[in-house]
Formats: structure tokens, C-alpha cells, sequence
């Protein structure tokens, strides 16, 4: 079982501040380096970012392509990384298609792409979408005002300690006449989880 998932969120908390002080302690971190980076890291994560990433995406046939295959190796592309800890996260970018929809959860706690997606909303890691999700996807996306056709196959993906989920949606109809800064503008967080069509 990986570390995000070995208990509660004070546990984890005291378990990384008393790593930190043996690390400190044997000289191999400064505590004040470790704060810094965390908050430049915390600064730049936004949904922003996600926003970004996906309108490129919807005008770039290319990164598209490269960004479904491997996203870690893409972002650079656009000056972003998973690279927000000390370890680098797995991102896998999975994309919504006429036939498919694609929803992202952590079951176990509450794992999320911080750098592209902002901080995660309350509702993310509640047990009650953390569960239904998983039972009953267009139940709880109903619930989002998304109503999804029956035709619709959901995939809905379990995040991990080492593998996270960012979600492609489809290009909304009607916007082939703007540029990326303005498809960007039409992406939203929710977009980005999978309970919202951009
Ligand atoms: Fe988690």
C-alpha cells in the first residue's frame, strides 16, 4: 500500500513532518528550501494550467496525440510538470469521445494533479462522491447538471499515490473560430475531474 493511502490526513501530516526532521537533522534538506519550493509549488497550481493544457490539445493534433501517450513527457511542452514533491507523478490524460466519458476519484483518499487542476474541491474528497462515483457515475454527475446519454460508455478512473488522472473534454460545438487563449477560457475545473462536459 502506497504512502497517500496509509491513513488519515493527521497521521500522513505527522508522518511528513517527522520525516522532514530526520532529513533535516542528517543535512540533507534545508526546512526553509522545503517551504519555499512547496509554496512556489502551491502558487502555480490552478486549473489554469489543465485549462491550458487542454486547449492546445483541441488545436494541436500532435501534442494531442503525445499528450495521451505519455502526458509527463508533454508538459514540458507547454512549460508544466508533475514534478510538485520530492517524486515526480504519474499523469495518465484520459479523453472524452462521442462513445466515451471519462470521470477521475481517489476511492482511497483524495488524490488529484494539484499543478494542473489547483487545489482539489471539498466535495472531491468526500467518502459520499468517492464512493457513488464508482457505483453510480451518472447518478452523481445528475447531480452536477450533466446529463449524460445512455449511449455514453463511463470510464471512471481510480487515482493513486503514483498514478493520477486529468480528464481530455470534448470540444464544445460552435468554437472553431477561437484561439487558445479563448478555448482555454471555456475549460473548467470540473471539466478537468469529468462531472462537467468542459
Ligand atoms: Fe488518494
Amino acid at each position: 500500500m502506497s504512502e497517500d493511502h496509509a491513513g488519515p490526513a493527521a497521521t500522513l501530516a505527522a508522518r511528513v513532518r517527522h520525516l522532514e526532521a530526520l532529513l533535516e537533522q542528517r543535512g540533507l534538506i534545508d526546512a526553509r528550501e522545503l517551504d519555499r519550493s512547496l509554496e512556489a509549488f502551491l502558487a502555480r497550481a490552478s486549473p489554469a494550467n489543465g485549462a491550458r493544457v487542454v486547449a492546445r490539445a483541441w488545436l494541436d493534433e500532435g501534442f494531442r496525440a503525445r499528450l495521451l501517450s505519455d502526458a509527463n513527457a508533454a508538459l514540458p511542452e507547454l512549460g508544466l510538470s508533475m514534478r510538485g514533491g520530492l517524486q515526480e507523478q504519474r499523469l495518465k490524460v484520459v479523453q472524452n469521445t462521442e462513445q466515451q466519458h471519462n470521470v477521475i476519484v481517489c476511492t482511497l483518499c483524495s488524490c488529484y494533479p494539484i499543478a494542473l487542476l489547483g487545489p482539489s474541491p471539498t466535495w472531491y474528497k468526500s467518502p459520499a462522491y468517492r464512493s457513488r462515483v464508482v457505483r453510480d457515475p451518472r447518478a452523481v454527475l445528475r447531480e452536477f447538471g450533466f446529463e449524460l446519454e445512455s449511449a455514453v460508455q463511463v470510464n471512471v478512473w481510480d487515482a493513486s499515490a503514483e498514478t493520477r488522472y486529468m480528464v481530455l473534454p470534448r470540444r464544445p460545438a460552435g468554437t472553431d473560430n477561437l484561439n487558445e487563449q479563448a478555448l482555454a477560457a471555456l475549460v473548467t475545473r470540473n471539466g478537468l475531474i469529468g462531472v462537467a462536459p468542459a
